[in-house]
């Protein structure tokens, strides 16, 4: 334990942030950093208590609390507490393969379900994982490690995101010959072409990128599997494949007038900006702009709100967040929403600080349902037509929403982005296959074990649980490369190369 009584003598302190009014106007990361010495005293606040839920991941609720990679939270707390950072980095990156990108975008499901929560305001956990790898790369700790044998198997990945680049790495380590297959031109799923660069700096990704592939881990981009090689082909040519496709097919949300100009999916409206901020900082004009336009994000959720911080950045006249569900309560309801669970509370997102800042008021509204869409007469979307709606439970038993009449209103809209959900993985690969799926049209593979019905094909992250986080995927990738490992030792002989 670091110190016995340091949650009692300090309070907890989190990091700055830059200012939200100034912030909007660059594309650069909001976060900013705690000093050595507040870290140090922040992590002398963790108890090492006896039962740390905050290093047990688990869904509770519809949500997860505490850490899905099992980071060793107590233990790194008290190295960070005696000063010894590059301990701490070797017991973090015993659990999880990438703490620069959980660091950054993790919800942080360990702070709800820390002890100290119980009575007070939770340990500073995000944070200082974030600088315990941040002071790695500085310090030169952090550098490629090949294995020292290969074992002469070779696996293919299909799709590089968290889950993908977590297996592969995990794989590569074993010593097998690891080749991740790739659709986009870059490396990262939606830690690239998904995650907006305020949140996450995409030098990070190709820092992390640059170190597996000197690790001997080959990516190859620009190739679709089941498009430019038939996936029959790939689970032929490999020892054994593994599924990390990702689950993006967008949620259909198809009402009066939604075929309109200027209505958008959420993904080709955040990775436009992305691909061109990214080649040309944003001069090709190859992405789908709100400069100027009265904007309405349709969807209360955490991509919606990457959305409202894109539409501000473009420099949008006007911005509106729509989400279904009634605004969260000041502070958690004990009985509704106890500890360890994730604290449902109202708070204001990044993209919401900004939004206030810039126009005096939170931008989202709750409870409210759109109910057709209008134009102008040249085919373009002008206005929403919306109500409001409350939940109820029907007949049958299940929750559902009902519209409060009188509630009806109009706004005026030029640009439209539907930020409504996801629908799964896409079929190509699942149906060339052959694969089983749930009920949600994930592919099925067994929890905790990641085998399909195809004995060499497993598969993990978004493909097999749904659109989740980027820490269950690297969960997800890491449990998966021990199950083909595993295969791989079982079923096939060795032959090192
Ligand atoms: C806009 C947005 C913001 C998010 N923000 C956060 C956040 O702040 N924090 C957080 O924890 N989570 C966030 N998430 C969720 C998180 O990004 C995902 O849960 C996570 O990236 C899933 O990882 P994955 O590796 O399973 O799949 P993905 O990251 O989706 O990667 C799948 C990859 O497979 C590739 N691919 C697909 N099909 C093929 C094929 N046939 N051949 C070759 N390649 C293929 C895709 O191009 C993609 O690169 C966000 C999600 C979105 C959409
Ligand atoms: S990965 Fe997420 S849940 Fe785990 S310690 Fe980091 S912030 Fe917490």
């Amino acid at each position: 334990m670091s110190t016995p009584t340091g949650f009692m003598e300090y309070s907890r302190q989190i990091q700055a942030e830059r200012n939200p009014a100034e912030r909007v106007l660059d594309w650069k990361e909001f976060h900013l950093h705690l000093t050595e010495e507040e870290m140090r005293t922040q992590a002398s606040r963790c108890m090492d208590c006896g039962t740390p839920y905050c290093h047990t991941g688990m869904e509770l609720a519809s949500g997860t609390s505490g850490c899905p990679v099992n980071n060793l939270i107590p233990e790194w707390n008290h190295l960070v507490y005696r000063g010894l950072w590059q301990e701490a980095l070797e017991r973090l990156h015993a659990t999880n393969n990438f703490p620069e990108f959980t660091g950054r975008v993790c919800p942080a499901p360990c702070e709800g379900s820390c002890t100290v929560g119980l009575i007070g305001e939770p340990v500073t956990i995000k944070s200082i994982e974030e600088e315990i790898i941040e002071r790695g790369f500085r310090e030169g700790w952090v550098t490629a490690k090949p294995p020292q044998r290969r074992t002469g198997k070779r696996v293919a990945v299909v799709g590089s995101g968290p889950a993908g680049l977590a297996c592969a790495d995990q794989l590569n380590q074993a010593g097998h010959s690891v080749t991740v297959y790739e659709r986009d031109d870059r490396i990262g799923g939606l830690l690239t072409y998904g995650i907006p660069t305020m949140k996450l700096d995409k030098e990070v990704v190709e820092r992390r990128v640059r170190l597996l592939a000197e690790e001997g881990i080959r990516f190859v981009t620009n190739i679709e599997i089941g498009t430019d090689i038939p996936a029959r082909e790939l689970v032929d040519q490999y020892d054994a494949v593994v599924l990390c496709a990702g689950a993006t097919k967008p949620r259909e949300f198809v009402i009066e007038g939604s075929d309109l100009e200027g209505i958008h999916y959420a993904m080709d409206y955040l990775n436009g900006t992305i691909k061109s901020y990214l080649n040309s900082n944003l001069e090709d004009g190859c992405y789908v702009s709100a400069a100027g336009k009265d904007v309405i994000v349709i969807g209360g959720g955490d991509t919606g709100t990457d959305c409202v911080a894109t539409a501000l950045r473009h420099g949008c006249r006007s911005i509106t967040q729509f989400g279904t569900r009634p605004q969260a309560p000041a502070v958690r309801d004990e009985a509704a929403n106890p500890w360890p669970q994730f604290p449902n509370v109202y708070t204001l997102d990044y993209a919401h600080q900004e939004a206030k800042a810039l126009y005096g008021r939170d931008p989202r509204e709750f409870s409210i349902m759109t109910t057709r869409f209008v134009g102008d007469e040249e085919g373009r979307v002008k206005e929403l037509h919306t109500v409001q709606i409350e939940r109820i439970v029907d007949e049958q038993g299940r929750k559902t929403y009902r519209p409060i009449p009188g509630t009806e209103r109009v706004y005026p809209a030029q640009l439209v982005i539907v930020a409504v959900g996801f629908d799964g993985p896409e079929a190509t690969l699942i149906e060339q296959l052959g694969l089983d799926t749930d009920r949600h049209t994930n592919v099925k593979a067994v929890n905790g074990k990641y085998g399909t019905k195809i004995s060499n094909v497993f598969a993990a992250g978004d493909m097999r649980r749904g659109q989740s986080l980027v820490v269950w995927a690297i969960h997800e990738g890491r449990e998966a490369a021990r199950e083909v490992d595993m295969y791989l030792a079982n079923h096939l002989s060795s032959c090192p190369e």
